[in-house]
């Protein structure tokens, strides 16, 4: 199975210069191909193949431009596969794939070193092509063969090293599902998680807790001159704020998935499928559906379940797992996203909301038959209007899509 390990690591000044070298040769190259691919596309109507794109680099780019050969081969032609991988993943779904944009010096750098990386545990210490010895702080151990090194380098100035490591370790085959060992899950922007079995996991609200000081921090920005130092100062500020936001949210993430895959009492988790995209495109939700980063959680929470021999079922996003009594399955139509509980009107039960719904998804979860268990897949269904083909043919889709956007309850939760 391969593994990523993040390292910071902390480059000498030598080693930065290098990096700083390699980034924007990796990224000029990169930036020079997708240009050139979309400019062979509207003068010929052709795409331009991976191998002549190679082959140009290798042979017209390098001799125009002697410094490309002061960098990692390796990393160049690199470069160059993560924009053909790009353009896949586009064409493979555009609709939930944006079109491979230019890369800026700006943002996250980053270069990747495919092979002769090493690690050294004692001296503490990664050693790439070209850059012996990086000081490393290893904080974790790993067993196996070094694949590939990733060094990055945030927009605060950060260095890091992701190492993909080919370990022995197995993947858990996972067990038939158990109504005992079945655990229904509902998200929400209130509390992240409430599970089925009474527990319930709290969203930090990262953002929120940071917007004023963000806030402060971006107007000063603006008030700087273009281009000085001290722009550039409040510019790493306001990085490094964001990077203490996300790190937070990961953290608070990475803890309530390893707790809910590490539950020996746990071995199958059910959940609604997300339209994570859609959420984010209601204004009135946005923010705070990024903030609580559902996307994040999803993708955490699929390979954990993978690894550690969980199942993961994810019901039907339209299923009526909050308005359902739970008792007597009656369906409350009138549930608003704004009452947090409600009383049954046929059997007189009153229902904290999302309980009842991870209550109720857990029951659709054990129900659904192996075959429809996560075969949709949230990723791939990145539209507010998804909805079945019937609906968009007979020209109520406008009206249907308005009336989507107006009422948060929708594109929040159909459920
Ligand atoms: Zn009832």
């Amino acid at each position: 199975m391969l593994r990523a390990y993040k390292y910071r690591i902390y480059p000498t000044d030598e080693q930065k210069v290098l990096f700083a070298k390699t980034f924007g040769c990796c990224r000029f190259v990169y930036n020079w191909a997708l240009n050139l691919r979309i400019e062979t596309y509207r003068s010929d109507k052709r795409t331009v193949p991976y191998k002549e794109i190679q082959d140009c680099m290798v042979n017209e780019l390098k001799a125009e431009h002697d410094w490309l050969k002061e960098v990692n081969s390796q990393s160049l032609l690199y470069s160059l596969r993560n924009l053909d991988t790009a353009y896949t993943n586009f064409f493979r779904n555009t609709r939930a794939v944006g079109f491979p944009k230019f890369k800026s010096r700006k943002s996250r750098q980053s270069f990747l070193c495919p092979q002769h990386c090493r690690v050294d545990f004692e001296r503490g210490t990664i050693t790439i092509p070209k850059a012996k010895d990086i000081p490393a702080v290893l904080h974790r151990k790993f067993r196996g063969a070094v694949k590939t090194v990733t060094v990055s380098m945030t927009p605060a100035g950060r260095y890091f090293a992701s190492v993909l490591v080919d370990t022995s370790i197995q993947e858990l085959q996972a067990a038939e599902p158990q109504e005992k060992t079945t655990v229904g899950i509902d998200l929400g922007v209130k509390s992240l998680v409430v599970c089925s079995d009474g527990r319930t996991f709290e969203n930090t609200k990262n953002l929120q807790r940071s917007l004023h000081r963000l806030a402060m921090l971006q107007k000063r920005l603006s008030r700087k001159q273009k281009g000085s130092a001290n722009r550039d100062k409040a510019r790493v500020k306001i990085a490094r704020l964001q990077e203490h936001i996300s790190n937070c949210r990961k953290d608070n993430l990475h803890k309530i998935t390893h707790t809910l895959t590490h539950d020996s009492q746990v071995r199958t988790i059910c959940m609604e499928d997300l339209n994570v995209k859609g959420m984010q495109r209601n204004h009135h939700l946005a923010r705070s559906v990024v903030d609580a980063s559902f996307g994040m959680f999803l993708t955490m929470l699929e390979y954990k379940c993978r690894w550690y021999g969980v199942n993961l079922i994810k019901i039907d996003r339209f299923a009526p797992s909050s308005k359902t009594c739970g008792k007597c399955g009656h369906i409350y139509k009138g549930l608003k996203l704004s009452e947090r509980s409600w009383t049954c009107p046929e059997c007189g039960t009153h229902h904290d909301r999302d309980f009842n719904a991870a209550c109720n998804i857990k029951e659709f979860g054990l129900k659904a038959l192996p075959t429809e268990r996560g075969k949709v897949k949230p990723v791939d269904c990145p539209l507010l209007d998804d909805r079945p083909r019937v609906l968009k043919s007979n020209g109520r889709m406008k009206q249907e899509k308005r009336g989507l956007l107006q009422s948060e309850a929708h594109a929040y939760r159909r459920g």
